[in-house]
């Protein structure tokens, strides 16, 4: 089968990352979380104080900084997953919190930021058979791949979902807050300046409010399979 390249985005809590490594690892690709990048640098703010309470952003300083920010993923074996790192210290269970989140959206509108990440996540997927999900991918990142999906659902179910991860984490937070973070960067995702998201042209819409992850996942892998027999009915 041809490897292609498939980009997922979408809103926030959506199920992207859920149903990227489900398809990684269903078609034996890689899989690129790139919100995870995004949160990394994020952290990095944080921990520097580039950031102050009312959530207001240094990006002059934050600009500065990126010469001295490596982001990278490693393969765990253990737990099949890519982990996120950051110069080197892994920071995996580090980017999930409230607070990286309330703040990354901000951090994710520089441009400067963006440029740096989209030339790692070109690299990364530069040979193809990759699931890279987020904001940005079929619109900017690969505008080529072969499928792009763009993911929504009912944000009371989004919210409710997430919150129910982050109590597995041990994470406590009422529906309400986890909606209102949802729905603020969900806002802020959609007018930055800097490629915000949108649905690119070519995109499926999966609204998976009534699916579970097994029907999301048979639904693209049916979708794949007629893709690949539509090329080769083409090319044979
Ligand atoms: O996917 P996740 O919710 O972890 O993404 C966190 C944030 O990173 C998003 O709300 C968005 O601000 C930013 N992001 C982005 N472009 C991407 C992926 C994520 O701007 N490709």
């Amino acid at each position: 089968m041809t490897k292609i390249t498939i980009a997922i985005d979408g809103y926030s809590s959506c199920g992207k990352s859920t149903l990227a490594k489900a398809l990684a690892q269903k078609l034996n690709y890689s899989y690129i979380d790139t919100g995870a990048m995004y949160r990394a640098i994020t952290l990095f703010c944080l921990r520097n104080k580039l950031i102050d309470k009312k959530h207001h952003v240094d990006e002059e300083k934050v600009v500065k900084s990126l010469k001295k920010i490596k982001v990278d993923f490693k393969f765990n074996s253990h737990t099949k997953i890519s982990e996120t790192f950051l110069n080197d210290e892994n920071i995996e269970s580090l980017i999930r919190t409230m607070e990286v989140s309330d703040n990354v959206s901000k951090v994710s509108s520089i441009k400067e930021v963006r440029e740096k990440m989209v030339i790692l996540q070109r690299e990364m997927g530069k040979n193809k058979a990759i699931v890279m999900d987020g904001r940005d991918i079929g619109t900017n990142v690969f505008p080529d791949a072969e499928l792009k999906l763009f993911m929504t659902a009912d944000v009371d179910i989004r919210a409710q979902r997430r919150k129910d991860e982050m109590t597995s984490h041990g994470q406590y937070f009422t529906v309400e807050e986890v909606k209102q973070n949802l729905m603020k960067r969900d806002y802020e995702d959609t007018h930055r300046k800097e490629n915000p998201l949108t649905k690119a042209k070519d995109c499926i819409v999966l609204d998976n409010t009534d699916l579970s992850k097994e029907e999301q996942l048979e639904f693209v892998v049916k979708l794949i399979a007629d893709m690949q027999l539509t090329r080769e009915g083409v090319t044979g």
